[in-house]
């Protein structure tokens, strides 16, 4: 029995969607139908500020990966291993992500660069993928808001945020017509659409089994108020990402031809290796299984050409506050001399000092998940140094003492299991794998007080 077939057998194309890809692709259609037996690639983006040239295990030996040709830290695996037991995954050393999806990297290299400064809007952000992205693509200067409506899903993107260890981004949970209050605020705006999901087929046979025409249409009805909801809060001359993961012209290009005629905005087109296998469209760019080793993407430009008058930052009252006076020597838990700390009730507070305006405005507009990165939680005149301080990339590791775990170690803290190692100063470390730091321990006289998140604990075994 022919692949095609035997695939079939096992995960039928809706109807609908088959007849209009067969016309859509037409010879090319057997090639596409065909690649839905085979497993799909797995792919991890390393968290360069982490990792440096330092290879993690994971790609510690070429044959077990290659590069995803259009990024600068992608890497395909041949298999895929257990991520929960790798500690640096814990760390934030990486993040599993789609290839496809991973082309975010060229419209930010091709349109923004890495030394502009940009007040950037994430607008579909959970679980974080294209966040984590824009934090490691953009300067450090810039400004990355990463907003999810659903609140649950907002709750794990911020983890993820918080993994990566950045401290120019703010987290929110907000409805994409709550952004109509910061008109003209945004220079970049990346709008990761949720729609019918058919680029995910191969990876999620459940995604198939919910794919109708009319939930396709609930989609582009959806995503075309989306963009209308947010359009205000771009800047004149700024840019929105707008991407898919599907096919369905109505949902890509269609939909932005439609927005093209009601609003005054040019595409911005691409310049792609057409050794890569990404199709041109008449508007955007489309990634098929078949063609790239990735799944189903789409991804246009849109350059805003309307007059926008600009956002003035005004704040009524103050969110964050002055630190109360601190016993710790906070201000040298941090790498880099130009972040600025604020209290937020018992937390204290970093982000880059020139991003301070920005925060205070955010934060009266908008419902916050999380700002910046949180150095500790204030107890009296003490500081408590929280989880996102251990997982920052500016945390100087030099300020506290630490404790090299070994796998079985790590993993044993990870579970937040009881463990013991003589010769320790007593107080609180950060622990070390393979130079990531995992997290803080509190040591006492005679036991170590494991600190790592509870909600975060792994619940797997180490030999599983
Ligand atoms: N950008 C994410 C990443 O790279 O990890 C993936 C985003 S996913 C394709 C789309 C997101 O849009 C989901 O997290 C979903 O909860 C959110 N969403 C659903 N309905 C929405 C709406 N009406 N407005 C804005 N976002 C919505």
């Amino acid at each position: 029995m022919n692949a095609y077939l035997y695939a079939m057998q096992e995960k039928s194309f809706p109807p609908a969607f088959e007849q209009r890809m067969r016309s859509q692709l037409g010879d090319a259609w057997n090639a596409f139908a065909n690649i839905h037996s085979t497993d799909s690639p797995i792919s991890i983006r390393l968290n360069s500020q982490k990792t440096g040239a330092q290879p993690i295990d994971l790609l510690s030996t070429p044959d077990m990966h290659s590069k995803i040709p259009w990024t600068e830290n992608g890497y395909y695996l041949k298999q895929r291993p257990s991520f929960t037991l790798d500690p640096s995954f814990h760390a934030g050393a990486y993040y599993v992500q789609e290839a496809s999806s991973m082309l975010l990297e060229q419209a930010i290299k091709q349109c923004v660069g890495n030394h502009e400064v940009v007040r950037t809007l994430d607008l579909c952000a959970a679980p974080g993928g294209k966040s984590t992205h824009l934090l490691s693509l953009l300067s450090k200067d810039s400004l990355v808001v990463s907003n999810e409506v659903i609140r649950s899903r907002a709750t794990i993107l911020a983890e993820n945020i918080m993994k990566w260890g950045y401290s120019n981004v703010v987290v929110t949970n907000n409805d994409p017509e709550d952004f109509q209050r910061l008109n003209g605020f945004f220079d970049l705006m990346v709008v990761d659409a949720p729609c019918s999901g058919e680029g995910l087929f191969r990876k999620d046979a459940e995604a198939m089994k919910e794919w109708s025409v009319d939930n396709a249409n609930l989609c582009s009805l959806r995503q075309q108020r989306i963009l209308h909801d947010i359009w205000p809060a771009l800047k004149e001359d700024g840019l929105i990402i707008y991407s898919t993961c599907t096919y369905n012209p109505e949902e890509n290009a269609n939909n932005l031809r439609k927005f093209l005629e009601e609003h005054d905005a040019e595409i911005v087109p691409l310049q792609l290796d057409k050794a890569w296998g990404i199709e041109a469209l008449s508007i955007g760019y489309q990634c098929f299984p078949h063609q790239v080793q990735g799944e189903g993407f789409y991804l246009a430009v849109l350059r805003k050409k309307e007059a926008q008058p600009g956002a003035r930052l005004r704040v009524a009252k103050n969110v964050f506050h002055k630190p109360v006076k601190l016993l710790a020597d906070y201000q040298q838990w941090m790498t880099p001399a130009d972040q600025t700390f604020l209290q937020f009730k018992d937390y204290l507070l970093a982000l880059p000092a020139s991003l301070t305006i920005e925060m205070e405005f955010l934060a009266s507009l908008l419902k916050i998940v999380s700002a910046g990165t949180t150095l500790g939680t204030v107890k009296h005149t003490k500081l408590i140094p929280d989880h996102a301080l251990a997982l920052s990339i500016y945390l100087n590791k030099e300020s506290f003492p630490s404790i090299e775990v070994d796998k079985e170690e790590a993993i044993a803290y990870l579970r937040k299991d009881v463990f013991w190692k003589e010769g320790l100063t007593k107080g609180f470390s950060s622990i070390q794998y393979k130079g990531f730091t995992l997290g803080w321990v509190n040591v006492l006289d005679n036991r170590l007080n494991n600190l790592y998140p509870a909600e975060w604990r792994i619940r797997m075994a180490a030999n599983s």
